[in-house]
């Protein structure tokens, strides 16, 4: 997520260098991050492509050219929503409704004039940071700042299915805290925010950038894991586990635990997995709370 402080970047793909270094030294000017590539294939390659804010392509490029660039880019989860402006020197009508097509929010023709490029950048850029900012406003629980239920569930979907299409692991790690109506009942519900906020932080400096927390409901949480096999995945509950019971509270009395479910997706729907990883967490409630149950045993 941007926010205002940080530099908005931006990402050139034109095969002709003295186009592309001409933009970037106009937005250069303007305080932007700017950086080039010399085609489709130049730009799918780089490793920060999913950073950019906005990207500037040309359309006639020798390895692929900007229709098919934007094209993929518009098919990327992470990216479909980056705004794409074409500056090109096609300028027939049907080259400008093919790029809009292909996603594009704008379509700019050469030779163009640098002012007009700037304000039409800061206004797609300044759309984009308020729609982030709605999204991520409608994606997270205000408490924790963890991903809702209904995102977490979205997010499943789809990395199921890329799962299952790459051949790859996934795991799911379910959390509830263990008898939190009486922390809530005991210590008032104030307090019980703060635990909830705190296991919250502990689960977020543990897990790995690609992993996907949520806060699934009042006190049950969610870990996707993807490309993540069981034993990966129940070390990484186990040392939630400990990490949470290691919390100190300002409340000498207060202890706080957490049981938890792993598992590994195999050929389950969303609910059959879910389900599954359920059972396994209300197995470690039953059997005596504060401790994780995989499924497939794990020497610990
Ligand atoms: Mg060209």
């Amino acid at each position: 997520m941007n926010d205002k402080s940080t530099l908005s970047s931006i990402l050139v793909v034109d095969d002709d260098p003295a186009v592309s270094q001409l933009i970037q030294c106009i937005l250069t000017e303007e305080q932007y991050a700017v950086e080039t590539a010399s085609d489709g294939r130049e730009a799918l390659a780089r490793d920060d492509l999913k950073t950019f804010d906005l990207f500037i392509l040309d359309i006639n490029m020798p390895a692929m050219n900007g229709y098919s660039l934007c094209t993929e880019l518009k098919n990327s989860y992470e990216m479909r929503d980056t705004p794409v402006i074409f500056l090109t020197g096609n300028i027939l009508p049907e080259d400008k409704v093919k790029g809009f097509e292909c996603g594009a929010i704008d379509y700019i023709t050469k030779p163009f004039n640098g002012s007009e490029l700037i304000a039409r950048v800061r206004n797609h850029l300044e759309v984009k940071h308020n729609r982030d900012y709605l999204k991520q406003m409608a994606l997270t629980d205000g408490l924790t700042q963890l991903y809702n239920h209904s995102y977490i569930h979205e997010r499943l979907v789809e990395e199921i299915s890329y799962t299952k299409r790459h051949e790859l692991n996934l795991s799911l790690i379910m959390f509830d805290l263990d008898n939190f109506k009486l922390v809530n009942d005991t210590f008032g519900h104030k307090q019980g925010d703060k635990v909830l906020q705190k296991v919250s932080r502990s689960i977020k400096d543990i897990i790995r950038e690609e992993d996907v927390a949520g806060r699934y409901g009042g006190e049950e949480f969610i870990i996707i894991l993807p490309n993540t096999d069981h034993v990966s995945a129940f070390k990484v509950a186990e040392k939630i586990r400990k990490s949470v019971k290691n919390l100190k509270w300002d409340n000498r009395d207060m202890k706080i635990t957490l049981s938890g479910g792993v598992s590994t997706l195999s050929k389950e729907s969303i609910n059959e997995f879910i389900e599954k990883t359920d059972v396994l967490l209300y197995k470690a409630k039953h059997d005596g709370k504060d401790k994780i149950i995989s499924a497939v045993p794990v020497m610990n």
